[in-house]
């Protein structure tokens, strides 16, 4: 078997979005149009669409721990991005794994409640992703709602973010991109970025439109480009880029008035 033109390949351990905007599905092809291999373990199961999620099924934390082991036994797997964990139990044993299994990185996308008011993690779950899996992060990118819930305290403005974004780095994670989408600093968006070296902001102007699947589709977009070689600053910088313009070409595929990223 000739493997000399084989993809680097990226992990990500998610919940699953049937209607294809969010979740395994956005990382599977975010990893496919950044020339990344992608592998998957499932470790929640939506039922939703473009109006919101209608159910959702956490199958056993040993089967998710099986999917893992399976693709660690059998690739080299350059980065791993994690979504929605759904409970403390799933986090203790996704945090095992990574400690057994030791990836060069983790991307980590602190997932709680979507878009659409539907909570993705259950509230006790909190403590466990602070102290589990924040320590394994190379990235962390939360929102600012879920930079308010790791830290405890609101974000209020763009000053209260720049002193957050420290904060949140003293969590443990090796870096920390804080989006800020919901933050209201006029009609721009400033997504802030620090780690042990490197501070720095991105600003845009504020695009008007309801996308769905945009945290899932940043997050795995910077674990394709660590698994392709670039720093995590570079990674990030990338990788807002590549959320941009796969939102300014986004479509509504249902009946749902949310667009969803053009990956093609
Ligand atoms: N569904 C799943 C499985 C997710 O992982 C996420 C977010 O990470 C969402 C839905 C929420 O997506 P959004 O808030 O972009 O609508």
């Amino acid at each position: 078997m000739d493997h000399a033109n084989t993809p680097p390949c990226a992990l990500t351990i998610a919940g699953s979005d049937s209607g294809g905007g969010a979740g395994i599905q956005a990382d599977l092809k975010t990893f496919a149009a950044h020339g990344v291999h992608g592998l998957s373990a499932i470790a929640a199961l939506t039922a939703q669409h473009t109006r919101g999620v209608t159910a959702v099924h956490v199958p056993p934390v040993a089967f998710l721990r099986a999917q893992i082991d399976a693709c660690f036994e059998d690739f080299d797997i350059g980065a791993v991005k994690l979504g929605m964990l759904a409970s403390a139990e799933v986090i203790h044993s996704v945090a095992d794994a990574l400690e057994a299994h030791r990836p060069p990185h983790v991307v980590v996308d602190p997932v709680m409640v979507a878009t659409s008011g539907a909570r993705l993690l259950e509230a006790d779950a909190l403590d466990a992703l602070r102290t589990r899996l924040l320590p394994l992060a190379t990235v962390l990118t939360p929102n600012t709602p879920e930079a308010e819930l790791l830290l405890g305290h609101a974000i209020a403005d763009g000053a209260a973010a720049d002193e957050a974004i420290l904060a949140l780095r003293a969590l443990g994670a090796g870096a920390v991109l804080l989006k800020g989408g919901h933050l209201h600093e006029g009609d721009t968006v400033t997504d802030r970025y620090a780690d042990d070296a490197t501070t720095t902001r991105w600003r845009q102007p504020r695009m008007d439109v309801d996308g769905h699947g945009t945290g899932c589709t940043l997050a795995s977009a910077i674990a394709a480009s660590l698994c392709l070689g670039r720093t995590p600053v570079d990674a990030c910088a990338a990788a807002i880029g590549y959320v941009h313009d796969a939102l300014a070409r986004g479509y509504a595929p249902g009946r749902g008035d949310v667009l969803v990223l053009d990956h093609f």
